[in-house]
This record gives C-alpha cells, structure tokens and sequence, in this order.
C-alpha cells in the first residue's frame, strides 16, 4: 500500500457534463482497490471552503455510472479565487486528511488545481466539458453526449421544418468553442454553420440558402455556435428577411447539458478516473490527463494553459520563458492541428450542405 496517500478527495467543478459521475466513480473504485480512502467534496471548491464532503464506498457510487448530471453537484466558486479562500480550502484539506484531489471540470476547475498544488495539496485534473475546449486533449468527457443530444434535437427541428418549409437557426453550446457546433452540422445536414473560430460568410449562406430552395429543399437548418453571442438571433431574422423562407430560432443551451453519458462518454471517463489514481499513486501533481491521437496521457496544467493561450492568441509576455524550444515548437504544432482540424471539418461541412 501507498504511504503517501491515505485519503483523496474527488471534486467535480465548473460546467457540468455528463460522465462526470462514471468519472467519480471510477476514482473512487481504483483508490479503493488499492486500500485509499475516498471523499467526494460537494459542489466543486465550495465544499473546500464549507467543510462540505462525505467519504465514498464502494456502494455510494453505484447505480451512478450511466446517470447525466454529478451527484457531488457543482459550482463556480469566487471565494475559491482568493488568498483567503485558497488558505481556507488548504486549512480543509489538513483537517480531513486528504492528501491529493482529483478535481474534474475544464480551464477554470484546473487554475484551482493548480492554485491547490502551489500550496502543497497534490492535485490532478481531468477534462470534464461538453464543450471539447481544452487545447491540450483532443478529446473532453462529456463531449459525445452532448453533440448527440444536439443531433437528437436538431433532428426532430429538420422534421418539422420540411412539413412546413421552414428555415430554423440553432443556437448550440460551446462557449468560445465552435466544436459542438462544427460537429454536429455535418452530422445533421446544416445548409451553414458558424463558429468563433473562423469567419462566416453571411452573405454567401444567404445565397446558398436560397439556391436550396430554388432547388426544391423544405428544411433548413443553420447552426451557430454560442461563442457568436446574440449572432444567432440575428442571422434567423436576417434569413427570414432576405430569403422569404419562415426561419424559426432555437436554442438548445442548457439542455444539451443533461442526460445519460454515451458509452464514449463513461468510457473515457472509467479510463481516465483510473489514470488520474495511478498518476497520484506514482507521486505525481498538478498534471492533467489529456486524450491525444487515441491514447491517454498526462500533460502539466501549466502546459495545458499555456498552449490554450498560445491557441487564442492570446499569450502574455513571459508566458513561455518556462519552456525550452523543444516545448514551443511542440505547442505550436499542437495548435496549427487544432486549427487545420477545424477548417478541415468546415470545409466538408459547407461541401455537403
Ligand atoms: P470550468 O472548470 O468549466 O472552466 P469555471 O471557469 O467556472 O469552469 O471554473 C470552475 C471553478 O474553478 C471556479 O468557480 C473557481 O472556483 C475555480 N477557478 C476558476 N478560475 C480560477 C483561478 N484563476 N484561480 C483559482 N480558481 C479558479
């Protein structure tokens, strides 16, 4: 048995996604096995500040792993930000004798972690977000679920559409992230789709909307992803104006959150709530675990922070003084493939509409 580590906490935070509990339950089941305890720390970081937690057994995860939702709950935690806070939530983590959080969530939930590890509380992450917005993994726990709700959704949209001969604009979740939009527009046969990643041109969906009708097509479906803000609503009055066409807007926000994990979903989660075990076991902190060309493995939280940044453009001044060229050169083959990944799926999206 592990010295070190007697007890962990699990803490899910941020946005919610389904295989958030899977999740929990396959770090609770793996430290168990190897004779550690588990507490499951309610509503993300607050639980930290509010001494808000229960010990996990085998039982208390059971009947969980196909269940949408977290049963530690979540929440986005300011307090958490602070001096204050953070030595509160160190002073917790001494007092119940927890040695390591795995904390689940996306960025926000690993700033934290990171803030914890800095303070000598062991921390590993895993990506929990329906958005797929983390840089550094091709791949988020809850991501799968999430664009087959949105298909499921936009399908029965299509169906009434065509009895009517409507247009409908759907405005889907992704926060700066047009994945879930990107995706789910080929799945679904949109006539267009807009994302924040890459320009739209409006005018030329307007004239292919109306090419398709001149063709004969009924439905219309047009995807716009959240990051666009109030885009969406526009562009549904803009089509109905300059296309005749009925055009409807939806939007799917929060529903897209819910429902029972796909097996993608609660596989990738069993997979990575194990690893995150190992890697704790192992003595290892502040890393992430991160799904890369298929494979699972682990990155720095730094790193991941980093190379998200250097994808937004939006690197500060000394950002990459801690890497070496080898590093750097690493990132930015990492972000031109995120990059040429999502104009290649553009392009066949707007091929096929
Ligand atoms: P997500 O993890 O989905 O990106 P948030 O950005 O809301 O969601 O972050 C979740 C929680 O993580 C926040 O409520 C807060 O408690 C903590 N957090 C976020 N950013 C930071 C930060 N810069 N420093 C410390 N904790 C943070």
């Amino acid at each position: 048995m592990n010295t070190k580590f007697r007890k962990i906490g699990v803490l899910t935070s941020g946005g919610d996604a389904p295989g958030m509990n899977a999740c929990v339950r396959a770090v609770t089941r793996t430290a168990l096995a190897h004779g550690i305890e588990v507490v499951g720390i309610l509503g993300g970081y607050s639980g930290l500040l509010n001494n808000n937690m229960k010990p996990l057994g085998h039982n208390d995860v059971s009947n969980i792993v196909n269940r949408g939702s977290t049963f530690l709950y979540s929440d986005r935690c300011l307090e958490f930000k602070t001096e204050e806070g953070m030595q509160k939530a160190v002073q917790c983590c001494k007092d119940n004798g927890i040695d390591g959080i795995v904390c689940i969530g996306g960025d926000g939930t690993f700033r934290g972690a990171t803030d914890l590890s800095n303070r000598g509380i062991p921390t590993i992450g895993l990506t929990g977000s329906i958005d797929n917005d983390i840089t550094a993994s091709d791949y988020t726990i809850g991501f799968d679920t999430a664009m087959n709700t949105v298909c499921e959704m936009i399908d029965r949209l299509r169906d009434t559409c065509e009895s009517h001969a409507r247009c409908n604009v759907v405005e889907v979740m992704g926060r700066d992230c047009g994945e879930i939009a990107l995706r789910t527009g080929i799945a679904c046969g949109a006539v267009a789709v807009a994302i924040p990643e890459l320009p739209f041109d409006e005018a030329a969906a307007i004239a292919k909307i109306k090419e398709l009708k001149a063709g004969g097509k009924r439905n219309m479906i047009v995807i716009v992803s959240e990051g666009l803000g109030k885009y969406s609503e526009e562009l549904a009055k803009k089509i109905d104006a300059e296309t005749g066409i009925e055009t409807k807007f939806a939007r799917l926000a929060h529903v897209v959150r819910g429902g029972n994990p796909t097996l993608r979903d609660r596989l990738t989660a069993a997979e990575m709530g194990t690893m995150a075990v190992k890697l704790m076991l192992e003595g290892k902190s502040n890393l992430v675990v991160v799904e890369r060309n298929g494979e699972l493995v682990s990155c720095d939280i730094n790193y991941s922070h980093i190379v998200d940044r250097m994808y937004k453009n939006k690197l500060k001044e000394g950002d990459l003084d801690p890497y070496s060229e080898e590093e750097i050169a690493s990132m930015k083959e990492l972000c031109a493939y995120r990059k040429s990944e999502i104009e290649r799926l553009y392009k066949i999206a707007a091929d096929l509409a």
